[in-house]
């Protein structure tokens, strides 16, 4: 049920409140929801984390954080108006007396225990099974309306996803949990299926036996910056890979799901995640790590951990039969730029210098689609991006950023731009086999120039199939 629509009052809880997640990300999409009166009328958002605050001193942070993450542009009045909403709880994860403590709480805080209390974890993963369990031990029945909010890294390979699904499944349904990636929160993100679903010419020429490529491309021109207790043990196939790409991948390569149901877009995206297929070979996976990586603070010397990865893969249905997917991202590039090309076939009788068609689709910093043409003038062939979209992504006064729009998905029940179990350990079981290769079969880790284009090797791997990266030069 929507909760702007329902009279059931709604406790969100913040674990981790005092950490970056909440303070960038978190409160100032929860301002931007009260802009936008997504609010039901009684509602509460609390802070909970082991550091001692006030409800007070918690206010004034969140204040800070909103008014920090907006360059100043608030109205005052309006976040004066959401921070009399918002409390501290000072608790331990691990204790199970604080977790009762704070039902009883939020059952004086609402007068009532018949409420939608949404959990978000945000959290280091290693908390993750103590709030999941005293969670679920402080539940009075098992119809209690609580919805459990994860943010992605979801385990680091299939075991530990496996274990901590099977963990939360003690206490929980899988319709109660939320596993975010917040990339499916961008707007032009959400906005591939809407394309391909609404223009049926773009969807007929991107199937398999019209395709002769796809590649997807996520660069980022900053490094690892303070991230590195996380990142350095994980790495780029871990990190950007198994979630963010293999996601978009799903997206653009599935069959449209026929109706609205969150079930039927997880069907048809795991129905792509599980066929995917690495082809065994040290020339199918390229790694590279940026030169000044090991000299990065807290980065471990001599650290093996790849910050650029290009992949080769295949779809192991008939509908996707021989059609190569290049999968690239990586850290301190020349620039940032996300962008997915679907590169269709030519005539036979075309030859190899003949530039071919693509449907590019840009994700950031611009948003926008387009199709390329080729046409002739004289005896050159001139290339064209045609057909040019204005942005797809939301550009008007009820545009929410990327975990605005997740929070409002959550609070209206709808889990369409969320994982589902099946899909992550799909994707887990294509990351563990490639991570497997990497170490058995030592694939070399080429170091690359900080803001140059990665290493000159992953050009190759196009090569193979005698296609070639699409570059914006
Ligand atoms: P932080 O490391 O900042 O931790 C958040 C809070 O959790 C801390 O303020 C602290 O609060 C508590 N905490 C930290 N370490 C421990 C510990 N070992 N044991 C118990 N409590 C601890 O995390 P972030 O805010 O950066 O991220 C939260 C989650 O979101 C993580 O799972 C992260 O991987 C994920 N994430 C974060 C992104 C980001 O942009 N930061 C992006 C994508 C995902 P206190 O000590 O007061 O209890």
């Amino acid at each position: 049920m929507e909760l702007a629509k329902s009279k059931k009052p709604f406790v969100l809880t913040i674990f981790g409140a005092s950490g970056d997640l909440a303070r960038l990300k978190i409160f100032p999409s929860l301002y931007s929801l009260m802009e936008q009166k997504k609010f039901p009328k009684d509602f509460f958002i609390v802070g909970f984390a082991r550091t001692k605050k006030s409800d007070h001193e918690f206010q004034k942070e969140f204040e800070q954080s909103v008014i920090a993450a907006r360059k100043g542009n608030v109205n005052k009045k309006l976040l004066t108006e959401l921070v009399k909403h918002v409390k501290y709880v000072t608790g331990n994860y691990k204790s199970l007396g604080d977790f009762e403590s704070y039902y009883e709480y939020r059952k004086n805080l609402t007068g009532t225990s018949d409420v939608t209390h949404i959990a978000y974890f945000s959290v280091p993963p290693n908390v993750f099974k103590s709030i999941i369990k005293n969670l679920g031990k402080t539940k009075e029945s098992r119809n209690e309306d609580v919805r459990l909010v994860i943010e992605k890294p979801f385990g680091k390979d299939v075991a530990s996803a496996t274990e901590l699904f099977h963990y939360v499944a003690r206490y929980f349904d899988e319709e109660q949990v939320y596993l975010l990636d917040h990339y499916l929160g961008k707007s032009s993100v959400q906005s591939i299926l809407p394309l391909r679903h609404a223009n049926r010419f773009l969807n007929l020429i991107m199937k398999g036996p019209e395709v002769a490529n796809i590649q997807i491309t996520a660069f980022e021109d900053i490094g690892v910056a303070d991230r590195v207790g996380y990142f350095d043990q994980v790495g780029t196939l871990r990190d950007m890979v198994q979630s963010h790409l293999l996601q978009v991948l799903a997206l653009i390569a599935m069959s449209i799901p026929i109706t609205e149901h969150a079930a039927s877009l997880h069907r048809e995206k795991y129905s792509i995640l599980s066929a995917l297929k690495f082809l065994k070979s040290r020339k199918n996976v390229v790694l590279g790590q940026y030169q000044s990586y090991r000299r990065t603070k807290y980065v471990p010397a001599g650290s093996k951990t790849e910050t650029f990865a290009a992949l080769r893969l295949f779809v192991d249905r008939e509908s996707w039969y021989k059609v190569p997917i290049y999968l690239r991202t990586g850290k301190m590039l020349h620039e940032k730029h996300t962008y997915i090309v679907v590169e269709l076939k030519k005539f036979a009788f075309q030859t190899h210098d003949e530039p071919p068609n693509r449907i590019i689709i840009e994700l950031a910093p611009e948003e926008k689609i387009s199709i390329t043409l080729v046409n002739q003038h004289g005896k050159e062939s001139h290339y064209q991006r045609v057909a040019s979209s204005g942005t797809i992504a939301c550009d008007g006064d009820d545009c929410l950023p990327e975990h605005g729009l997740l929070l409002l998905d959550v609070m209206r029940d709808n889990r369409i731009n969320f994982l589902s179990f099946q899909e992550i350990i799909a994707s887990w079981q294509l990351v563990d086999s490639i991570v497997r290769f990497k170490d058995k079969s030592a694939v070399p880790m080429h170091f690359y120039k900080d803001h140059g284009e990665g290493p000159d090797e992953h050009h190759e791997l196009t090569k193979i199939d005698g296609f070639e990266w699409f570059d914006w030069h």
